[in-house]
């Protein structure tokens, strides 16, 4: 079941290893639509039918498109968010001693891996370097793909136990090797600073690093039919992708269509540019303006507004069955996940479900509801504190996926342009 909304996806993962790959890739694919950048520091201008975004450290992105004709009594934001991280492990900012001959760098563990699924895997390194250069601040992406990386797992001969509930120390165990160093070989430092390719700039010049291993293997079609998909960052890079996908599929008529891709969200989204900073706000009063609105005018369409979050969804896992409650059990394949929860870890309530089941039945696809056991506390996405900030009806959704915050995750091969539809069907309203 290989599909053209698939091979996008996949392209997207392999060349996003990091929120700003994800972020540049996604300006990339804006720019070629015609997109106009706009810059939280300048005045911004909006015409009718437009396309736009605005960017928030390189890690956040809005775009989104203005309506053929703007009547402020019609006016409302029809939004979708999601998020463009995902759990990996981060450099710490000093390297650290060799350990006998190995050379080795610490890591944080940023969000919540799975970590034994990051063991004995072939890792790459990609982000962000902050160098000075003539007495500026300066900055440039990496990705180093043709060198790879290992944390090893202890040999089963040197703990018998493993197999009964591995436990891993998220400080010791988890620390990766570089490579050897025997004779003065090239330093992990000095590598960077080939990769980084800034003429006249040394190692001293290397203000920062935001560097993270990731997966290197890409994507893949699996089971007898390619009916899976298979790939690191699924969660949340495919909400991220179906979002953009579809808004740039369709233009609104008298709505602004707007997609909300944040940083962060896998630790807490509390950051100058995550879910829980004033970004969307912002962004939200200013194309109010900037179409000629006052701030009344902004209150009014949020109240009209409407906010899809997007995040994956657990499948029903056939070797845990008692994990799942008996009768909300999401298949993959089947179409979104409507996630629902009385604590209100979803946004969801029974409006906004009604109006997300409506656009499933415009766009002809089927739907599924997940609710979790009352003895096994769930998630929660960017949807409840997106809703908490704005006071906007808000629905969290996802499609379904086994593995979720593995180095490498699973999911429907069908799924994806399913919700790549209903998301389209809200952006041409
Ligand atoms: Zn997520």
């Amino acid at each position: 079941m290989r599909n053209k909304d698939i091979d996008s996806l996949f392209s997207f993962i392999d060349a996003s290893p990091t929120p700003y790959h994800a972020v540049e890739n996604m300006l990339h694919t804006l720019k070629g639509h015609k997109g106009i950048e706009l810059k939280e520091n300048e005045d911004w201008d909006c015409e009718t039918g437009g396309l736009y975004y605005v960017t928030r450290n390189d890690a956040s992105i809005i775009a989104f498109r203005t309506p053929k004709i703007v009547d402020f009594s019609k006016v409302a934001y029809n939004m979708v968010a999601a998020h463009t991280d995902s759990p990996c492990l981060k450099l710490k900012p000093i390297k650290k001693d060799k350990t006998a001959n190995y050379m080795q760098w610490g890591v944080e563990i940023y969000g919540g891996p799975l970590l034994n699924s990051w063991l004995d895997r072939d890792l790459n390194i990609s982000g962000r370097i902050n160098y000075i250069h003539h007495s500026k601040i300066q900055q440039r992406l990496i990705s180093i793909r043709d060198l790879f990386f290992r944390v090893p797992q202890l040999a089963l001969h040197l703990d018998r136990e493993a197999n009964k509930g591995l436990k891993l120390n998220s400080e010791t165990h988890m620390v990766p090797v570089l490579g050897l160093n025997n004779n003065g070989e090239q330093s992990f430092e000095d590598l960077i600073l080939e990769r980084l390719n800034v003429e006249g700039v040394s190692v001293g010049d290397i203000s920062a690093m935001d560097l993270f291993f990731h997966e290197s293997q890409p994507c893949s079609y699996g089971g007898m039919q390619q009916e899976f998909i298979y790939g690191p960052r699924i969660d949340n890079l495919a909400m991220t992708h179906a979002s953009y996908e579809a808004l740039l599929l369709e233009s609104p008529k008298d709505k602004i269509s707007l997609i909300a891709s944040f940083d962060h969200e896998e630790i807490g989204s509390s950051s100058a540019h995550g879910a829980s900073s004033n970004f969307l706000n912002s962004v939200l009063e200013r194309i109010t303006v900037a179409l000629g609105g006052s701030r009344q005018d902004f209150m009014k369409i949020l109240t009209n507004s409407y906010l899809i979050s997007a995040d994956m969804a657990h499948a029903f896992h056939p070797n845990y069955q008692d994990r799942h409650d008996s009768v909300h059990r999401p298949l993959m394949n089947k179409g979104p996940v409507i996630k629902t929860n009385a604590r209100m870890r979803y946004a969801t309530d029974s409006q906004t479900t009604s109006r997300f089941v409506l656009l499933c039945r415009q766009a002809k696809i089927p739907y599924q509801t997940f609710t979790g056991r009352n003895d096994i506390p769930c998630g929660s996405t960017v949807g409840p504190l997106i809703s908490t900030q704005l006071g906007v009806s808000t629905i969290d959704v996802g499609n379904p996926q086994l593995g979720m915050h593995s180095a490498r995750e699973m999911a429907g091969s069908l799924d994806h342009g399913m919700m790549i539809k209903v998301f389209a069907e809200l952006f041409g309203e």
